[in-house]
């Protein structure tokens, strides 16, 4: 980690936008704002505080996130540490940087302790995200910067911080699909979280690592062979190494077993256009035998954070395996740096209607007064929007993107309320079944109904999605027969 200031040209060349005079004008104004406002404050790490602030600037330049984000990162701690007052700041750069910088100071603020405050630090960043998300990639990136310098923190508070940046800043930073930065936080988390897990993976990935690159070398020299006489040009190639958090997480799942874990390295090439994803991955299935159960089609079914790519894992021959992603440039920066993409490109971009991330715009239906506890609160947005989720198909072909455990009744749920409501019996690949059967990833479902079935409180035991739950308490409620009575008497 250097401890070098950069300046504000070195943020103006890292940011991927062109920049105007009047975006080096703002940024400029920042800078030299908040420097004047933080002086004489020190980080714990016994730099100047300002540091801490362009650092966080320069994570947001390169997410590639506009101008007005970029100088509310350098101002993101002027209101929280500095005497400028939330008034000040709107006179000196206007509303929109105001709240960018509001948003980020409440979410900051959390007296909670324990499971309490997991819960509403949770709450805020759910509701922050549906208000403006740059507000949260503000966080993130601030976050980003304090987990880099944990070292400096008291032990037993830097374990709660780099846990809590596991459990909630990794898995929103996934859900936005900024792999990246999601692998960062966890790596960078995992050592001061769980120091002994931290060491065991450490070593295992070490041993495998090595070889795995290796192998994946030389097959990469062939399948560029073969990608060569088809006349495939590869724009970029590149390997990845799964993050050790990650591989962590895996080894737990496979009894500890690297063995079992076939995505240690991989190979990724980036090819001219979504035509020639396909091609490619032809030719190679058509050199070496593909890996059962292990194809997947990111391109033509997108992972619900907007991800795309062709996986692959082959034979490579000589013994080993590999996996192979194969991806267009845009669906590349898409990866890394997920809505972050989406973003700069929009000249209204305050609001998140416009990107195209079915999630996001159904979690602001969620209310929050619908849900008074935050227990319920915190419930329904993990089953709903950061468990995993599986792909479901009507007879007609078109995809719904539920919970995993989700039922038929769900299914009927999420296609209309009133066939949710009298939902009697499900068809899953022709076959008939209860409406209570749990659906798995690629099932094509039919639903009958009957306008004499309604909902029952077992429907409650059987279904994930929050609208089916919502809608099926309302019923309940409404149709009780305390409720029936009433009205009864009060017409
Ligand atoms: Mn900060």
């Amino acid at each position: 980690m250097s401890k070098q200031l950069l300046s504000v040209e070195d943020i103006f060349s890292l940011t991927k936008q062109k920049l105007e005079p009047k975006d080096r004008e703002l940024i400029t104004h920042a800078y030299v704002f908040a420097q004047k406002n933080h002086e004489g404050q020190t980080r714990k790490e016994g730099v100047p505080y300002f540091n801490h602030c362009v650092e966080v600037a320069k994570n947001l330049a390169q997410f590639g996130l506009d101008t007005q984000t970029i100088a509310a990162g350098l101002l993101h701690d002027v209101v929280e540490d500095t005497p400028v007052t939330r008034k000040e700041l709107k006179e000196e750069f206007g509303e929109e940087i105001e709240h960018l910088v509001s948003g980020v100071t409440k979410i900051g603020r959390v007296k909670y302790k324990g499971r309490e405050r997991y819960i509403e630090n949770w709450r805020k960043f759910i509701l922050t995200m549906a208000d403006d998300v740059r507000i949260i990639l503000i966080k993130l990136a601030d976050r980003l910067h304090n987990i880099q310098t944990l070292e400096y923190l008291r032990p037993d508070k830097a374990k709660r911080i780099a846990i809590e940046t596991i459990e909630i800043h990794a898995n929103i930073a996934n859900r936005l699909g900024m792999w990246k930065l999601k692998k960062e936080l966890e790596d960078n988390a995992f050592p001061f979280a769980y120091p002994k897990e931290y060491e065991d993976t450490q070593k295992l990935l070490k041993q495998r690592a090595k070889n795995a690159e290796k192998d994946l070398e030389t097959i990469y020299k062939k399948i560029r062979t073969e990608l060569v006489k088809h006349n495939i040009s590869v724009v970029k190639s590149s390997h990845r190494i799964k993050g050790i958090y990650s591989l962590h997480k895996k080894l737990k799942k496979k009894n500890m077993n690297i063995e079992n874990i076939y995505d240690i390295v991989a190979l990724r090439l980036i090819v001219p256009s979504i035509e020639i994803c396909y091609q490619a991955l032809g030719i190679i299935h058509s050199n070496w035998k593909p890996f059962p159960g292990r194809i997947k089609d990111y391109i033509a079914l997108p992972k619900p954070n907007g991800y795309q790519s062709l996986h692959t894992t082959i034979f490579t021959g000589s013994g080993g395996i590999a996996e192979i992603q194969i991806r267009t440039p845009f669906m590349h920066e898409h990866a890394e740096y997920g809505i972050a993409t989406h973003l700069l490109y929009k000249d209204d971009n305050k609001k998140n209607k416009e990107y195209n991330l079915g999630w996001l715009s159904e979690m602001k239906k969620l209310n929050e007064k619908d849900t008074e506890k935050a227990k319920d609160f915190f419930d329904i947005v993990k089953a709903d929007f950061f468990q995993k989720r599986i792909f479901v198909f009507t007879p007609e072909g078109d995809v719904l993107d539920l919970p995993e455990g989700s039922s038929v009744i769900d299914f009927a749920f999420t296609i209309h309320t009133h066939i949710g409501k009298h939902v009697t019996s499900g068809e899953i690949n022709g076959k008939h079944s209860s409406i209570f059967t749990q659906l798995k990833d690629g099932d094509i479902v039919k639903v009958s109904t009957q306008k004499n079935t309604t909902p029952s409180s077992k429907w409650l035991d059987h279904t994930k999605t929050s609208l089916a739950r919502k809608q099926i308490k309302k019923y309940l409620e409404e149709n009780s027969i305390v409720n029936k009575i009433i009205k009864r008497f009060t017409k």
